[in-house]
């Protein structure tokens, strides 16, 4: 079984030989623990941060070991009451081709109710992060006039999408190529949308969100974060969800400098993590789901093959390459 490891820490871009590749063991299950065959792994932004030292929310990757992620996989063998081998599960051990787990971090899924690999997009991790952070981060209501940044993206896209469905009077989105933009607009059913690396973003911004921004979703951060602010409208809300223009500055970056607008606006800004969220997730399948089985949410997912793509794959989510969750098939 192949995996891979953190072998330094990377400095600014993650670079290759920060990584490895290598041939480990499979170890078969104790009592509570599963041994799982990877079938679908899944690449985050978040990881960026997992591959530092710093002190965060999660605790670093530690070097010369594999490494974590979400993955979806068949149960080959099972410590575990009410998991049996063939069964599919949802865990935590990806960056590894096999993975043996514990009850804790294992939940069984249903292949015939929706595609494996959506257990890790759209009605997984990625979703409920959308859902939660509109909702209840930014206090979403009816009416409201929405931007989302990062809006081809698993959490963004999604983010636009229910806000239409839950009656937004405009949902403005912004991504990095002409092509996402066209997919937000003519496939998303996003009022407006933007390639930020045409032109300035509050330019931009402000021509896409004639009656100002009542809520922005902030999957970006720089400035498109300065962009909303000088945008928001009174009793505006800011959900900051990501900041993946910054995870891999090597020197602190400026904060927005019109954090003033905030005074005259009475507005908020709030951070989200979703794991405070999962209270959440019995209601976001129930309202989601179905969206998701009708076709009224659309969603898209890239596809990279092999674990050997795993680490490309990883460094595609933070270049962009990906239109919606990006997803590692094994
Ligand atoms: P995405 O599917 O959105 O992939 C990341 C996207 O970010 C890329 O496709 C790229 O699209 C865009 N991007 C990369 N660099 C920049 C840049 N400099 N400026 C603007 N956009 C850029 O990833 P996710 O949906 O998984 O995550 C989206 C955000 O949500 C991330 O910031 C992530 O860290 C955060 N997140 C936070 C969670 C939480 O609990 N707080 C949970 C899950 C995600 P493009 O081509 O448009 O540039």
């Amino acid at each position: 079984s192949r995996e891979w490891h953190l072998l330094s820490r990377p400095v600014g871009w993650p670079k290759p030989e920060d990584f490895a590749l290598v041939e480990a063991e499979i170890r078969q299950p104790g009592p509570d623990e599963v041994l799982v065959r990877n079938m679908y792994l899944s690449v985050d932004p978040y990881m960026r941060g997992r591959m530092s030292a710093a002190k965060s929310y999660v605790a670093p990757f530690e070097l010369g070991k594999v490494m974590q992620g979400g993955a979806v996989g068949e149960v080959i063998a099972s410590g575990i009451e009410g998991i049996a081998p063939g069964d599919h599960v949802l865990h935590f051990g990806g960056w590894r081709e096999y993975a043996t787990v514990g009850a804790a971090q294992t939940v069984k899924v249903d292949a015939n109710a929706a595609p494996l690999s959506t257990y890790l997009g759209v009605l997984g991790m990625t979703g409920l992060t959308a859902y939660a952070g509109l909702l209840r981060t930014a206090s979403f209501k009816e009416g409201d006039s929405v931007f989302v940044s990062g809006a081809a993206g698993a959490v963004g896209s999604q983010v636009g999408q229910i806000a239409k469905l839950k009656g937004a009077s405009r949902v403005i989105g912004s991504a990095g190529s002409d092509e996402k933009v066209k997919l937000l607009v003519e496939e998303y059913g996003f009022d407006a949308a933007f390639n930020y690396k045409n032109g300035s973003v509050s330019e931009q911004l402000r021509e896409a969100a004639p009656d100002g921004v009542d809520v922005y979703f902030d999957n970006v951060g720089g400035d498109h974060l300065e962009a909303a602010i000088g945008l928001l409208n009174q009793g505006g809300r800011i959900a900051v969800c990501g900041m993946i223009s910054v995870y891999n500055s090597t020197e602190p970056v400026p904060g927005p400098r019109n954090l003033a607008r905030l005074i005259q606006t009475r507005g908020r800004i709030e951070g989200l993590l979703v794991g405070d969220h999962y209270d959440l997730q019995p209601q976001f399948v129930q309202e989601v789901g179905p969206w998701v089985g009708s076709g009224a949410l659309k969603y898209r997912e890239t596809v990279v093959e092999g674990i050997e793509n795993n680490l490309e794959a990883f460094l595609g989510v933070l270049r962009g390459d990906n239109t919606g969750k990006m997803i590692v098939k094994l």
